[in-house]
């Protein structure tokens, strides 16, 4: 566990100029800036407050020595695309999938990876200490812009794809930007591909009036609905910085993020041979089994995005992702990216010739259940060892939480970082097996609760 101050488990997230205002935002980046010192791009999202905060940052990383590359409004995963082919540095401007109030600030490396705990803990300590290196007026740099991130990030989208293939296929397809980043790359990759492109909540807005910026299947509705009535192929969604993408079926069912990333698994698997797999202890079997069945080998990281994404740089990975949806193809960004997952996705519809609702159900098929159980903070290390101690006769992994494997499925046992209380999830073949599992979960955090 780190000791940090402002960090969440990706940058900053704070009530836009309430909490995060310019000052902050200023500092922040120049503590930054004093790190990197070197050429530093920065882009974000379509929040109200980004431009707010975007020229902060860019105050910050210029008196700090810095030169500042204005990508303007973008994607995620096109800011990190932009800094590993270009730049030293890059600052994100998006609160991702938090409500249209909020903002944040991400930092990534050279490598477009964000950036490690030991150099957030050292913004920190600048932040506090109020001591950013600040350069004479004779080392400020200049702030230069580049607006072809943007087409030159779809085009290379395109250029990992089969296009004659989808073109072929001639695939409706809704898509719902949530008035986010998307809207600028999505609606253009699409077309660009020859499919058929009905857009929904397509204008950059910052007050976000269609739906919630968080892809979950009720804030869907509309797409859902409009997927059914239109006869389209598939729906595509989007959260707000574009990193994660959601899928809709033909029938307008909901398809949950650990089959697409099964799904994707699977043919990056075939196309290549095999390979290596990344994801978190809390994701789906499915990809284990896939990974079998198709010369893959997976490992698992504890959970968060940026640590499957440092875990496939090391070991020279395939591919990673995580349950919600959001996938990681090592060779283009090493970070979550909805651009490629929509192009691949479309792509293996139409090579396939297959619906997407066939090709789901041809996917090893797991039942999941998901609990909570409160905990005091104080106690969750005791609790988790007690739990570990006691179930030794299983197979059990402790990298992050306790996670019980038995013969029915597995259980993982998870405190919450951020509340009083510890997570269970459960997977198993049969639905009551996991609601089984879930339950033991439970009982065994408030059976050792008590001792
Ligand atoms: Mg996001």
């Amino acid at each position: 566990m780190t000791n940090k101050r402002l960090f969440g488990t990706f940058g900053v997230r704070r009530l836009a100029n309430k909490v995060l205002t310019p000052e902050f935002a200023s500092k922040l980046a120049a503590a930054y800036g004093t790190l990197v010192k070197g050429s530093v791009a920065v882009g974000g999202d379509t929040r109200t407050s980004t431009p707010l905060i975007k020229h902060a940052v860019i105050s910050g990383l210029l008196s700090s020595g810095c030169k500042v590359i204005d990508l303007g409004i973008l994607p995620t995963p096109a800011v990190q695309y932009a800094v590993r082919n270009y730049y030293d540095g890059g600052v994100i401007i998006t609160a991702s999938h938090n409500p249209p109030h909020d903002n944040g600030i991400k930092f990534v490396d050279a490598d477009g990876i964000g950036i490690p705990d030991e150099m957030e803990e050292k913004i920190e300590d600048m932040f506090f200490a109020e001591n950013p290196g600040r350069v004479s007026w004779d080392q400020i740099a200049e702030v230069e812009t580049n607006s072809n991130i943007i087409d030159e990030y779809i085009e290379k989208v395109i250029s990992r794809v089969d296009v004659e293939a989808i073109r072929d296929a001639g695939l409706k397809v809704v898509v719902d930007c949530g008035s986010g980043a998307a809207c600028f790359t999505t609606p253009y990759l699409l077309r660009g591909l020859g499919c058929q492109v009905i857009t929904m909540n397509c204008q950059p807005d910052g007050f976000v009036p269609g739906r919630d910026p968080e892809p979950t299947e009720d804030n869907l509705q509309d797409l859902i609905n409009a997927v059914k009535n239109l006869g389209a192929d598939l729906g595509i969604a989007h959260d707000g910085d574009a990193d994660r993408t959601i899928c809709i079926d033909e029938y307008g069912n909901f398809v949950f993020g650990d089959k697409t990333f099964a799904l994707v698994e699977k043919f990056m698997l075939i196309e290549n041979g095999g390979g290596l797999i990344v994801t978190t202890v809390a994701t789906s079997s499915a990809i284990y089994d896939i990974a079998e069945e198709y010369s893959g080998e997976v490992i698992a990281t504890r959970v968060g995005d940026l640590l499957v994404a440092r875990e496939l740089k090391e070991k020279n990975g395939l591919f990673g992702g995580e349950e919600n949806g959001g996938l990681i193809f090592p060779e283009f960004v090493y970070g979550r990216d909805a651009a490629l997952t929509t192009a691949k996705i479309v792509e293996i519809i139409a090579k396939e010739k297959k619906s997407l609702s066939t090709l789901i159900g041809e996917l090893p098929s797991y039942r999941s259940e998901k609990r909570k159980v409160e905990c005091p903070d104080d106690l969750k290390e005791e609790v988790m060892e007690r739990i570990a101690q006691a179930t030794c006769e299983f197979e059990v992994d402790t990298k992050d939480g306790v996670k019980i494997f038995t013969d029915e499925g597995w259980v993982i046992i998870r405190p919450s970082g951020t509340e009083p209380i510890f997570r269970c999830f459960a997977e198993a073949k049969k639905e009551e097996d996991a609601k089984k599992m879930a339950e033991w979960g439970i009982s065994l955090v408030l059976e050792h609760l008590k001792d």
